[in-house]
């Protein structure tokens, strides 16, 4: 009975939520399938993160703290994934599904001569992955019939796993990576910086579509979005017309999310936009078209233009913030 490694995201010194999932999905595919449940951490100067892995009640830890780590390249972290995953006996090598792990799990998969599911929402008592096309529209039950198989998980589909006892044994990896014999070499990372949380770690977002007209209607979701702590979301219409960065899209060809809260603000709904948002807990619609398909998704739905409807929503929300 093979293992589940699950590789590590973090940001900073502190684990990324979507990651937390996917050691849930570890657990649940261990308790159906046998086998360990096992982390791996790559990077250099790893401190906090490390002790935070140890607290998720894996068998083992794997560390990978190492110069030639200290800066993300595909080619460098998937030599260590498939050698960590080959050491360890992992049956399934896994990650949460995001910018990082689309660019590095196929790779691993090609290392690892192992067949490979993306984006998986849960898994069968037979071990099959479920995974969505069609926009959502279809659910694909996919057995992976080579020995080892890598997932990508996605966060907003398993709950994040909860603390627990530490615990576990943290495995040192010993690194041999040449960076000179690599096609690609680091250049420069530039991060955008945000006071606001991450699309993909906010409990609350506030999207704003082409109904908002551009920068005008866009500064009313941003101040609605900062004063409920939230992150900024876009359709990919408000996206292709440059009123905001691409990485705030939501939807098949955006970021798939499903936060506490979802406020859709001149967002029509089309389906490539659902199927990035509509497992949110609550979804609340302002559209000036009460035909809009979203009306269908959303919890509070509400018939009205935007550029009035959210002045009046940020004074009520700071009376009610007092
Ligand atoms: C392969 C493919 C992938 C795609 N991927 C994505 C994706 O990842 N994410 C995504 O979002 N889209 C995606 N799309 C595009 C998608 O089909 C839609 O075109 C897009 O979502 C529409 O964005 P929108 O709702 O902002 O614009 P529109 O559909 O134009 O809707 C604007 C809405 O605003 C309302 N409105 C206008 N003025 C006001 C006002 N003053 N007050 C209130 N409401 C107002 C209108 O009634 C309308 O419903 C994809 C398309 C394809 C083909």
């Amino acid at each position: 009975m093979g293992n589940a490694l699950i590789v590590a995201e973090y940001k900073g010194d502190a684990l990324k939520k979507v990651t937390r999932a996917a050691f849930t999905f570890a657990k649940e595919y261990t308790t159906k399938q046998g086998g360990e449940f096992h982390i791996l951490v790559l990077g250099h100067n790893l401190g906090a993160v490390v002790d935070e892995c140890m607290s998720y009640g894996a068998a083992k830890v794997h560390v990978a703290d190492n110069e030639s780590l200290a800066n993300y390249l595909a080619e460098s972290y998937a030599q260590v994934v498939a050698q960590v995953a080959k050491d360890s006996g992992a049956e399934v090598v896994g990650a949460t599904a995001s910018a990082m792990t689309k660019d590095l799990m196929p790779r691993v998969a090609a290392k690892l001569d192992a067949g490979m599911a993306s984006d998986i929402i849960g898994i069968s008592d037979e071990g099959y992955f479920d995974r969505p096309v069609w926009a959502g529209n279809a659910i694909v039950s996919a057995e992976i019939t080579s020995p080892v198989k890598v997932v990508t998980v996605r966060g907003t589909d398993f709950e994040p796993a909860p603390k627990g006892d530490a615990g576990g044994e943290k495995v040192e990896v010993t690194v041999s990576v040449d960076l000179g014999s690599l096609k690609k070499r680091f250049e420069q990372f530039e991060e955008v910086k945000s006071d606001r949380p991450e699309l993909t770690e906010a409990s609350i977002i506030v999207t704003g579509g082409r109904g908002t007209k551009g920068d005008e209607g866009f500064k009313l979701v941003e101040g609605l979005a900062d004063l409920l702590g939230a992150a900024v979301g876009a359709t990919r219409a408000a996206v292709d017309a440059g009123w905001v960065p691409n990485d705030l899209q939501v939807g098949q060809t955006g970021k798939v999310v499903a936060p506490d809260l979802y406020v859709a603000a001149g967002v029509s709904g089309a389906i490539q936009h659902l199927a990035g948002m509509k497992g949110s807990k609550t979804i609340v619609a302002i559209n000036k078209d009460e035909e809009a398909p979203i009306f269908q998704v959303a919890d509070y739905g509400l018939v009205a233009d935007l550029f009035k409807a959210l002045p009046e929503m940020v004074e009520e929300v700071k009376k009610a913030k007092g």
